[in-house]
């Protein structure tokens, strides 16, 4: 089955306003009208509605670093799945790496941020990944899998398509060193056959495995030609025009392959 690439920018707490439209304005010029994969951005809360201004008549989908599962009330500081729908979102990024270890999300938290995600008709992107201490004690398919499957708990077969999983391990975030194309694809296979014994088959094909960690213009068209890797989530390549498009052109030359 060919699944549709989808290359995400996640551009962390990085950009003042006018960089943010300007990096938007950037990529709308050179690569808004591609649609032969999916492209997103996934700006600070605070600059979402005048990125979103930018690629409201492109192909790039407008996404959030994050979400809080209740829909409104005492919760200081969150920000509601409804908020993001109002601001036009497409994407949010549940249970990001730095969100799982510097803030401490726990999977229960994250499982309770994706429902709520997918009720209001966000697509979330769902980020797992072990650390290297994990990794070097042999450990890293037991921590993915348990973070995928607790990740997912309650998600019926019926939603799952909305759902997107990024493979992202915590050593290869913002490190400048990736996973290698085979190290990627055997924990993504093993995902998807993860994917395929919780629900089916057919879902399994169909569900969209990102790789996030490190991803440049230089290693992405290894990565991206991985059979298990359906696009990146990209971090701080992002942040620079002329790298996330040259990311997105090495996208689109593997699945035109
Ligand atoms: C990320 O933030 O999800 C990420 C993968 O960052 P980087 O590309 O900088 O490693």
């Amino acid at each position: 089955m060919q699944r549709k690439l989808l290359i995400a920018g996640n551009w962390k707490m990085n950009t003042t306003h006018d960089e943010a439209v300007a990096l938007a304005s950037s990529l709308v010029e050179k690569v808004g009208t591609i649609e032969e994969l999916d492209i997103a951005v996934c700006p600070p809360f605070p600059y979402l509605f005048a990125v979103g201004e930018v690629i409201k008549n492109s192909n790039i989908a407008l996404g959030a670093q994050d979400v809080f599962y209740e829909d409104n009330g005492a919760y200081t500081g969150e920000v509601s799945a409804a908020m993001l729908k109002d601001a036009n979102c497409k994407f949010v990024i549940c249970g990001h790496s730095e969100r799982r270890h510097i803030i401490g999300e726990s999977d229960e938290l994250i499982n309770r941020k994706l429902l709520k995600s997918i009720a209001e008709g966000l697509f979330p992107i769902l980020c797992v990944g072990e650390l290297l201490t994990e990794r070097q004690a042999g450990e890293t398919m037991e921590v993915v899998s348990q973070q995928v499957t607790r990740g997912l708990e309650g998600v019926s077969a019926a939603v799952m398509k909305s759902v997107t999983i990024a493979y992202e391990p915590v050593w290869a975030i913002g490190t400048g060193v990736n996973a290698t194309p085979d190290q990627a694809e055997q924990v993504q296979a093993m995902i998807r056959q993860l994917i395929g014994q919780i629900y089916d088959s057919t879902i399994a094909k169909q569900i969209r495995i990102l790789y996030g960690g490190s991803v440049k213009p230089s290693n992405a068209s290894e990565l991206l030609a991985c059979p298990d890797i359906d696009g990146a989530l990209v971090g701080g390549a992002s942040l620079k025009a002329d790298d996330f498009c040259e990311i997105i052109n090495r996208g689109l030359e593997v699945s035109r392959e």
